[in-house]
């Protein structure tokens, strides 16, 4: 089976440690990763609760397949309450981390509480320790990695964990596997530092078994056959995300100066392939799509052992910021990895500031003296350096962009770029309306893997249509659309992707933006589980799982008020193939978001009715 029956629970308010036994019947409805996530987090969590009080569980859980040697699955989701948003708290990572947790026993991981001291968590099969961190607090992620690998005398162990800027509670703190493998969003790292865990380290022998290993085994060798044929994987596989940049450029829609203008003139340096080195990848995925990234200049050295910049990170910390150096970019890109620190929020929040500064709403004595002008790089580093260890201007934007308006004054709040709280991506929802959508219903703020991508579905012969006609979206649909067309697209493929969390599927192994097919997925979870199950199975749990996220949000008191927008996002680009252009009206955003929930079964307020929850077998949460 691809699931061990067994969640491992530890409070580390009193040390206890506990394994909680679950049937088949469990993972059948809520299949793993967010599913078995918002579980624990709805039954373990009080509305109320502070993100950062020792009451908020922190829980980290693999996909359904995650584990297996299953193609492109090596996800696991780590859930809690965002400090950054105040909304439910929830971001993947791949990598080695999951497949361990798996195979010592545990299909997930429920923290609640926190310690007195520092400590890290060590898991060795069924032998669960809470063992002191006192050496390890204050260290960069590097260093605790070798250190704890070498104390327990295993090359092999994992590792996750949180750096200097997780222990500060940076409200954007990240948390990372293998150096180099991020749940990057929603400020997880702050809420684990809030429990001084610094790290849990992970060793398991014991090995998941199919029901039917050999289709397992075919599909894999498929997949690895086809990597470098199929269009979408040879490019991923080529040259990575960063590839993105200059076809996102081409389209007019590379956020540039705080989402200014659509186009930058540095994108060809960003893009760049100068300092990639060979490409790396995750647990059991041919596609290998990772860059590490290594600079030996007099100015700037760039240690590859932190991987290299993803298109998110060149963005937000490049074109957003004005600034085209990609060793620069590179070398902030390191110092987030070491600290761990989301380069996402951390650009935006930067660039922010950087708008604020130039229309004179801060000036030189808000900012330490620095010019924070678009495209000054001699102030990235620095300014970095003071968020991680809050110190001066730093410890404000520690907080990210909106806590930070709110000091700048209401003259700044035009500036600002997110959804609930959430600092937006690097794709612009005025040249792919769908994405305007998304980041408004996200449940954990502006987020770009919600649902699929419009240009996939530009045109009949797209990826897209070709590869999702069996969930029935058969006609392409216009990129700049926010009618029914589009929010059919939005609704089906939000579900799909919350299947591809329940499973631990990475986007940039399967349809529409690679190139494993639905079918082989649905093959994959008959193959490991021997279910007689189905997609309409499957898109119920998808729905299952975002029924649970929309409650717990409705239980904060986030609510259709919180679906909303940022007013930017309704300006028209001052540069680009869309320069001047109004391609996204707030009315029309609006509109789109309450058909949306029409479609979900959801009230006009955005909650989920009654009659939905029973459906999903969620009355419990009626009570
Ligand atoms: S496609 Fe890339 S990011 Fe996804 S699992 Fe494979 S190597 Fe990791």
């Amino acid at each position: 089976m691809s699931f061990n029956g067994k969640i491992l629970k530890v409070d580390l308010t009193s040390s206890e440690v506990k394994v909680e036994e679950q049937p088949e019947s469990f993972y059948r409805r809520y299949q793993g990763g967010h599913g078995i996530g918002l579980y624990y987090l709805l039954k373990e969590s009080k509305h109320d609760v502070d993100a950062l009080e020792p009451e908020n569980p922190l829980i980290f859980a693999p996909g359904l397949l995650t584990g297996l040697r299953a193609p492109a699955v090596p996800r696991y989701v780590v859930i809690s309450k965002s400090p950054l948003t105040g909304a439910l708290g929830k971001s993947e990572a791949g990598g080695y981390w999951g497949p361990e947790l798996k195979k010592a026993g545990f299909d997930a991981l429920v923290i609640t509480g926190s310690s007195k001291a520092p400590v890290y968590l060590l898991i060795r099969d069924d032998k669960v320790e809470i063992k002191d961190a006192g050496h390890l607090w204050g260290s960069e992620t590097g260093p605790v990695q070798e250190k704890l690998r070498e104390e327990l005398g295993d090359k092999g162990t994992q590792v996750v964990q949180i750096g200097p800027a997780g222990e500060k509670g940076v409200l954007y703190a990240n948390i990372v596997n293998n150096l180099a493998h991020f749940n990057g969003r929603n400020g997880l790292g702050a809420v684990m530092g809030s429990k001084n865990l610094k790290a849990i380290a992970v060793r398991g022998s014991g090995k998941l078994k199919a029901k039917n290993e050999e289709r397992l085994k075919e599909i894999f060798r498929w997949t690895a056959g086809q990597v470098k044929e199929h269009p979408l994987s040879s490019m991923l596989h080529k040259h990575g995300t960063p590839a993105g940049i200059k076809t996102v450029n081409a389209q007019g829609g590379l956020p540039t100066n705080n989402f200014e203008l659509g186009v930058f003139e540095g994108a060809e340096e960003l893009a760049s392939e100068d300092y990639s080195l060979k490409p790396k990848g995750c647990y059991a995925c041919p596609v290998v799509c990772k860059r590490v990234v290594e600079v030996n200049e007099d100015d700037i050295v760039v240690d590859k052992m932190y991987g290299g910049p993803e298109y998110e990170t060149l963005a937000a910390l490049g074109s957003n910021c004005g600034i085209g150096d990609l060793k620069v970019v590179a070398k902030v890109n390191e110092i987030c990895n070491r600290n761990t620190l989301d380069t996402i929020t951390l650009g935006m929040t930067i660039s922010f500031a950087m708008k604020c500064f130039e229309e004179g709403i801060i000036g030189p004595d808000d900012t330490d003296g620095m010019e924070l002008k678009f495209g000054n790089k001699d102030v990235l580093i620095p300014l970095v350096e003071k968020i991680i260890k809050r110190e001066g201007i730093g410890d404000l934007l520690a907080l990210g962009s909106k806590k930070a308006a709110e000091k700048f004054g209401p003259e700044s709040k035009k500036y600002l770029v997110e959804s609930k709280g959430q600092e937006a991506p690097m794709h612009d929802p005025r040249v792919k309306t769908g994405l305007g959508l998304q980041y408004a219903l996200s449940i954990n703020g502006a987020d770009h893997w919600f649902a699929q991508h419009d240009p996939f579905f530009a045109a009949e012969d797209g990826f897209g249509v070709i590869e999702m006609a069996g969930l029935g979206l058969t006609e392409a649909v216009d990129p700049l659309d926010t009618g029914m067309a589009k929010v059919r697209l939005i609704y089906y493929t939000s579900v799909l992707n919350s299947v591809y969390d329940l499973l631990g599927v990475c986007v940039f192994g399967y349809v529409a933006r690679s190139l494993i097919p639905l079918n082989f997925l649905l093959d994959q979870v008959v193959a490991a589980t021997g279910w007689k199950t189905s997609w309409f199975e499957l898109m119920k749990a998808g729905e299952r799982a975002m029924a649970m996220a929309r409650e717990f949000n409705r239980r904060q008191g986030l609510e259709q008020e919180a679906d909303k927008l940022s007013e930017s996002f309704y300006r028209p680009l001052a540069k680009g193939p869309f320069a001047g252009k109004i391609t996204l009206k707030e009315e029309d955003l609006n509109d789109a978001v309450e058909k949306y929930y029409a479609l979900a079964g959801w009230n006009k307020s955005g909650g989920v009715s009654r009659n939905k929850l029973e459906e999903l077998g969620l009355g419990w949460l009626v009570q």
